[in-house]
């Protein structure tokens, strides 16, 4: 085809409805699913910040409507509340997601329903991305890596997962995701990105999940010990919720599908951590020891090679600059309750 001005014009052949990607765009129409959650509603700021329409599609499982309270009078914003295990019809540009338990103790409590959201809500996601046109993005985890025999963890290692075992409905079930992530790529042409996020921390995380951080800034501020699983030797890299959001729309916005990691590649032992969590909330805090919960991995940490080569990303706020940013907000939530409990 030739264009007006004698200029050959290359075709660009899109499915009906798909939205230019790679063009300046104001005002996309993003949904989130589990943008009622932790990292969900950071993500859930940023972009209404920047002015996108979002809706949230979150069934508030382990999700809060307060994380998302304050954008209320946001004509740009809506909430529906939805298991994605069912399916659903939406018109929107991107679709980020989120949605599923993220935590041990909440994954571990319905593993059944925690393998149906990672697959049948996936695949619900995906389906809707094709129809659409949509690009999507899902946020997958270092634990994809099970109890890794390679360290630190680069993008094209395998991992070493239990199939059978507790935790196995959380990790097949996101590697499981990935798989689907990518059969829908190769399959039906579908623009795909894959965030491979490694443990983060930060304000709004759920106060009684029993992930580790939450535990021990909860404990420290309750004056109770510090409960360290295990000898405490092993490692995990913590990393603060701001940076992954800037990771995650990073990727989003990029033209790479992945997968990447995303995390903080400072890497603590459990002990550590606790020395942190003492000097930064309580200096007396006490350590009490527990045994630890099966197949728990030895030692994690992020190679970013790829994130900082392709994204231009890496993660800016240490584990020491980060803990207090979320001090406050516990502390909030954790006496603001009790004087409601009180009243
Ligand atoms: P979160 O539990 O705070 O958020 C998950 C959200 O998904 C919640 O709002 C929950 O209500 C919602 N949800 C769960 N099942 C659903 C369903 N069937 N239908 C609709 N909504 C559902 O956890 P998070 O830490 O914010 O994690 C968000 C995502 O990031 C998860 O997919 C998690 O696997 C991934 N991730 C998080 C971390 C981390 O350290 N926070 C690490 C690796 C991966
Ligand atoms: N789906 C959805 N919303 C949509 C389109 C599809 O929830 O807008 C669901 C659909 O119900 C199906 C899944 O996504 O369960 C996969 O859809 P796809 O069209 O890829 O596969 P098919 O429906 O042919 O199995
Ligand atoms: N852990 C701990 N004390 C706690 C909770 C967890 O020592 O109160 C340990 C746990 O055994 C694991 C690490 O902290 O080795 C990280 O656990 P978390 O549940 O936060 O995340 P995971 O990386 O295991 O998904």
């Amino acid at each position: 085809r030739v264009a007006a001005l004698g200029q050959p014009q290359q075709e660009v052949v899109r499915p009906p409805g798909r939205v230019p990607l790679g063009l300046k765009r104001k005002g996309l129409r993003v949904v989130v699913t589990g943008g009622a959650g932790f990292v969900g509603s950071h993500l859930v700021d940023r972009l209404l910040a920047r002015g996108d329409s979002v809706i949230v599609v979150d069934n508030l499982f382990t999700g809060r409507k307060e994380n998302v309270l304050h954008h209320g009078g946001n004509p740009r914003f809506e909430m529906i509340r939805h298991d994605v295990v069912e399916p659903i019809l939406l018109e929107v540009d991107q679709i980020y997601h989120l949605a599923c338990p993220a935590s041990p103790v909440h994954y571990k409590h319905n593993p059944v329903k925690t393998i149906k959201t990672n697959v049948v809500g996936t695949l619900n996601m995906l389906g809707l991305a094709k129809r659409v046109g949509a690009r999507f993005l899902l946020t997958s985890t270092s634990e994809v890596y099970g109890d890794p025999l390679q360290h630190p963890q680069a993008e094209t290692y395998w991992g070493n997962v239990n199939p059978i075992g507790v935790r196995s409905c959380y990790d097949e079930g996101k590697r499981t995701a990935e798989t689907l992530t990518m059969d829908y790529h190769r399959g039906a042409n579908l623009e795909v990105r894959i965030a491979r996020i490694f443990n983060t921390y930060g304000p709004r995380m759920c106060i009684d999940d029993g992930r580790v951080v939450s535990n021990f800034v909860a404990q420290a501020l309750r004056k109770e010990p510090l409960t360290v699983y295990g000898d405490g030797k092993q490692t995990r890299s913590f990393q603060y919720v701001s940076d992954l959001v800037e990771g995650l729309m990073k990727l989003m916005e990029g033209e790479h599908v992945g997968p990447f990691n995303l995390g903080n590649p400072g890497e603590f032992t459990m002990l550590e951590l606790a020395k942190v969590v003492q000097d930064t909330i309580d200096p007396n805090a006490r350590i009490e020891f527990r045994p630890n919960t099966a197949d728990d991995p030895h030692k994690r940490k992020p190679d970013i090679s790829r994130a900082k080569e392709l994204l231009g990303w890496e993660p800016k706020i240490s584990l020491k600059k980060g803990l207090p940013l979320m001090v406050q907000d516990f502390r909030d939530r954790i006496f603001g309750d009790q004087k409601d409990a009180a009243a």
